[in-house]
């Protein structure tokens, strides 16, 4: 988890001056566990207007401090970050989102840029799936029924 520190650290290196509702939207993204809406933020701060919510995301996030997750149903939410270039993993059945770097795509990349003739500044990458914690829970509900089952027969 990175702290509001860093946070602040991150803006104030950026000559981004701290006003009053700025410092209290780091403190409440600071008290929201994983990855939180643009709305739950807002509902979290009600003494800040929306505009602000919106344009301090959009600071943290080119200040690095925040970025983007894509849920699996293309909902936006946010998250805490502190390292650089990366991508998520993203639990369709939980909802648990997981960091990976190292995408290895520039080859795709120069293709592309060859080939379509743009100059691509950004990609976008989010991979969904089933965490291993859910899949154990999954295979532990099967085992349970199974038994079930088999109780039930005997
Ligand atoms: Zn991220
Ligand atoms: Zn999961
Ligand atoms: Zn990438």
């Amino acid at each position: 988890m990175v702290s509001t520190m860093a946070m602040e650290r991150n803006l104030e290196r950026m000559g981004r001056r701290l006003t009053g509702p700025r410092r209290e939207l780091l403190s409440v993204i600071g008290s929201l566990e994983g990855h939180f809406s643009a709305e739950e933020l807002a509902a979290a701060a009600p003494g800040v207007g929306r505009a602000t919510v919106f344009r301090t995301l959009r600071l943290l996030q080119d200040a690095g401090a925040v970025c983007q997750v894509v849920g699996p149903d293309g909902a936006l939410e946010y998250r805490v970050t502190a390292v650089g270039h990366h991508h998520h993993l993203v639990c369709a059945e939980c909802g648990s989102v997981d960091d990976f770097s190292g995408c290895d795509i520039s080859d795709l990349l120069n293709e592309l840029a060859v080939r379509t003739g743009y100059e691509v500044s950004a990609h976008r990458l989010e991979v969904y799936g089933r965490c291993a914690a859910c899949q154990a829970k999954g295979r532990a509900a099967e085992v349970r029924s199974a038994r079930r089952a088999k109780a039930d027969r005997s």
